[in-house]
């Protein structure tokens, strides 16, 4: 396999508790993946769900990556600490009009639902509607464009998201 410039793997879990074998797994797959691409191997706490995130867990995961010699590049990006970047970027496609309140319950999207081939696919019931923000679920905005990418093991992925 050929190295791939500029490779960043990363690995992403929430300190819910301690470090599971199946999450080990996933960290030395990504981590390996990395160094065999001359890459970086990043961490990120994904710490969002204030209710069931401990801080002791945090600690608790780093060192057993360390343990087990996976040593992340750079900071630990902690992601409770960056909702500012997310509040911007929502502004940002906010202003673009790439977003939209949806106030669809689940059942509602799961009986509205399109059948594509990878499964349900939300008809956009509220894309025009012009529902308020506040209390709904914030949706983006898509179109029916070609999505390509290469990906390692699976080759060339191609979809029309909206199909
Ligand atoms: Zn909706």
């Amino acid at each position: 396999m050929v190295p791939i410039m500029g490779y960043i793997g990363r690995f992403a879990p929430s300190p819910t508790g301690p470090l599971h074998f199946g999450s080990l797994v996933a960290a030395l797959a990504s981590y390996l993946d990395a160094k065999a691409n001359n890459g970086k191997w990043l961490v990120r706490i994904e710490d969002i769900d204030e209710t069931r995130c401990d801080p002791i867990f945090t600690t608790d995961i780093l060192r057993t990556l360390q343990a087990f010699g996976l040593q992340w590049d750079g900071e630990v990006e902690i992601q409770s600490k960056r909702k500012n970047l997310y509040d911007v970027a929502l502004q940002n496609l906010r202003a673009n009009r790439s977003i939209y309140a949806c106030v669809c319950s689940r059942k509602e999207i799961a009986d509205s639902a399109l059948f594509g081939l990878e499964g349900p696919v939300y008809p956009g019931t509220c894309c025009h509607a012009g529902n308020a923000e506040a209390g709904n679920a914030i949706r983006v905005r898509t179109s029916n464009a070609c999505i390509s990418f290469m990906d390692h093991v699976q080759g060339r992925i191609e979809q029309r998201i909206q199909s």
